[in-house]
């Protein structure tokens, strides 16, 4: 059934008659003995009030379809709403994805990786009213350039709530490497986070976000147990949002399947956390054990050094 809608002309008359014969139209082959018109007009210059619309079309229906009207109990209701250039009528009630207008909640920073996660939680967010700007981290020439173009396609989705997306990419490998050669191996995956988050922060201050926002769900891999997640968080000054946090993986995939970003996200990419690390990585690091492994790396100069070799695109 859906939705009929026309254009107004600006001459009241002929669209009532319009809106009485769509109308007509539209409820014929639903079956009912009893009806309600109600209307909403969202531009209060139209010239009729919503219940004198609603009246007018009320009693037009109920006379060519030979059926009833009741205003508290009937089969059918026929909505009828009125905006500034166009009438919208509708048997059904269709909800809309529910919200706030973006940009009202202020601006976050979406560590997006490519996965399935990371566009759910900067679709949550962005659901909520908050301006999403993203950041990606990769290891070409280490991996391929799949994540790149997944990461840009997924900034593209998001662009459409959105409006416009802007996506920074940080190259990663070599910070890796040092990562690798400085560092026990259960811990490198917790490193690589830390200073992803490192970077993020600093990049969320360029733009002016207020908080960093994963896409972490409690327990999904051993790098977002409790005593991890507070590991990687015990280096940063902003907040770290996690909307998913006490999502399942199948709650998450429905929301991505909604959403439009499931097909992209599934398509194989090399991630660059799995480059360099070892198969069965710490599940509980503290916040010293990662201090204490971190000890031997100069970490302000390489956050320069990957700012340094900062991209930035805009798209959507
Ligand atoms: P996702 O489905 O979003 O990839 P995941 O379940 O694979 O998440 P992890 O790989 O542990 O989980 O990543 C956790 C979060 O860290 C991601 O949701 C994302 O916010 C961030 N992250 C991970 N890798 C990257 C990356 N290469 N660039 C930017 N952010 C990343
Ligand atoms: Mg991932």
């Amino acid at each position: 059934m859906g939705i009929a809608h026309f254009e107004l002309s600006s001459r009241t008359e002929r669209d009532i008659t319009a809106i009485k014969e769509v109308a007509l139209r539209h409820i014929q082959d639903v079956s009912y003995e009893s009806l309600k018109v109600e209307t909403r007009r969202t531009d209060k210059t139209f010239p009729l009030t919503s219940p004198q619309v609603s009246a007018e079309v009320g009693g037009y229906l109920v006379t060519k379809t030979g059926t009833r009207a009741d205003m508290h109990n009937p089969d059918l209701v026929c909505w009828v709403k009125i905006t500034h250039n166009a009438a919208y009528i509708s048997t059904e009630k269709i909800p809309g994805v529910g919200g706030l207008p973006v940009g009202v909640s202020g601006k976050v920073l979406v560590m997006l990786s490519g996965g399935i996660d990371s566009p759910v939680a900067a679709w949550q967010m962005i659901k909520r009213g908050a301006k999403a700007v993203f950041v990606h981290f990769y290891s070409y020439p280490y991996t391929d350039k799949a994540s790149l173009e997944k990461v840009i396609e997924l900034a593209q989705i998001l662009a459409v709530p959105n409006y416009r997306s802007t996506v920074y990419l940080v190259p990663f490998a070599e910070l890796q490497q040092i990562i690798v050669a400085a560092t026990p191996s259960p811990f490198r995956v917790l490193l690589y986070r830390r200073m992803m988050t490192r970077i993020a922060q600093r990049v969320a201050t360029m733009e002016n976000a207020e908080a960093l926002v994963t896409g972490e769900s409690l327990g999904q891999v051993a790098s977002q147990t409790l005593t991890n997640l507070r590991s990687i968080e015990a280096i940063a000054d902003i907040p770290i949002l996690r909307p998913l946090i006490g999502e399942d993986k199948a709650e998450i995939i429905e929301k991505a399947q909604r959403i439009g970003t499931f097909d992209v996200s599934t398509r194989p990419h090399q991630d660059c956390c799995s480059l360099f690390v070892p198969k069965h990585p710490a599940t509980r690091a503290s916040v010293t054990d990662l201090a204490d492994a971190e000890s031997g790396l100069d970490v302000d100069t390489l956050v320069e050094e990957a700012l340094n070799n900062l991209e930035k695109r805009v798209v959507g």
